[in-house]
């Protein structure tokens, strides 16, 4: 591998996405840090459901759509005052203005003029310094990755946002990384869970992961009455829609107990909803969760040191150079958290 003279490399592979299943691991310069980014060595990047679409459709914008990493740095641009080389770090896929309100309070995603980043599953990527999170010594790579990434945050901020009111019964619906994630996450807080999907190997990691019980989707089955049978005759207060799919959504509403919420993770085009039917009739509150406020970390580190094992979430690994085996393994959607890793 041809270096410079700081020991930085020239070339690097990248994943790219040329859309319909096809992956391709290509060279490519080794980016440069602008004045407000470091350069990071990637130790781990982790594929997140969303990319599916590029997979499967047109391929991605950039070479690759991966937003979940970690690694070393390596190079700092020349306004970088908060990292260093050596340091240990995990990313924020969502960066803030910076001097806005909601950047000075730690929530990237409430900034009107945030962005996402792209290009993670690669030996190196550039990323803006103050969207980087340290990663202490003691907080293995595969926790690292999924704490700052959608494996943790995303359960994490929808966590957060039900807590302002005390609840004991979940239902989440679609197992896919995000849904097992909020499995595991409100299982260890002592939340009675029921996991609901069509797929026996998710309903098992499921259970794996701490669920009271599961439900197996199957045509013609009442579903919200499945539910309430695995919680002992009690709808659950909260559903928690990981699917992204509009009939998993109205499931959602038909299944929660009177009062209770509904939690939207699964992103998803428009939905038909009656005011009367699905909220007003039942005093039922709905409210998105998007990905975790930059300030949330210190809490999800708190977690993971405590016994929460954000690891757990992980069932496939690959090199980046069997990226395409790791692309096919995600899109069966048998898996938890893909991970790709780098020599
Ligand atoms: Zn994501
Ligand atoms: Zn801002």
């Amino acid at each position: 591998v041809a270096r410079r003279h700081d020991g930085r490399q020239l070339i690097m592979k990248i994943v790219s996405l040329l859309g319909d299943q096809r992956i391709e691991v290509v060279d490519r310069p080794t980016p440069e840090p602008a004045a407000d980014e470091v350069l990071i060595r990637t130790a781990v990047s982790a594929i997140c459901g969303s990319e599916m679409n590029g997979y499967r459709g047109k391929g991605s914008a950039r070479d690759n759509s991966g937003h979940e990493g970690a690694g070393i740095v390596t190079a700092v641009g020349g306004d970088v005052t908060e990292l260093k080389v050596g340091d240990r770090v995990g990313i924020s896929a969502v960066v803030g203005c910076g001097h806005c309100e909601q950047c000075a309070a730690g929530r990237y995603t409430w900034c009107p003029n945030n962005r996402g980043t792209a290009n993670v599953h690669a030996e190196y990527f550039t990323h803006t310094a103050r969207g980087c999170h340290l990663l202490p010594d003691d907080v293995a790579w595969d926790a690292g990755v999924l704490i700052t990434g959608d494996g943790l945050g995303v359960p994490f901020h929808t966590s957060s946002r039900l807590a302002e009111r005390p609840y004991g019964t979940v239902a989440v619906f679609g197992l896919g990384p995000v849904g097992l994630g909020a499995v595991m996450l409100q299982s260890h807080l002592g939340r009675t869970v029921v996991g609901v999907d069509l797929s026996e190997a998710r309903l098992q990691l499921a259970t794996e992961l701490g669920a009271a019980a599961t439900v197996r989707v199957t045509p013609d089955q009442d579903i919200p009455a499945a539910v309430r049978e695995a919680l002992g005759g009690v709808a659950p207060e909260v559903c928690i829609e990981a699917a992204g799919v509009p009939a998993t959504a109205k499931l959602c509403f038909t299944t929660v107990r009177t009062g209770g919420r509904v939690v939207f993770n699964g992103e998803q085009g428009p939905l038909e909803l009656s005011p009367s039917a699905d909220f007003i009739r039942r005093d039922i509150s709905a409210h998105g969760a998007w990905f975790y406020h930059f300030n949330e970390y210190p809490q999800m580190l708190d977690l993971a040191r405590g016994g929460l094992e954000p690891a757990r979430l992980v069932t496939h690994r690959f090199t980046i150079d069997d990226a395409q085996e790791a692309y096919r393994a995600m899109a069966a959607g048998l898996t938890g958290k893909v991970l790709l890793t780098y020599s």
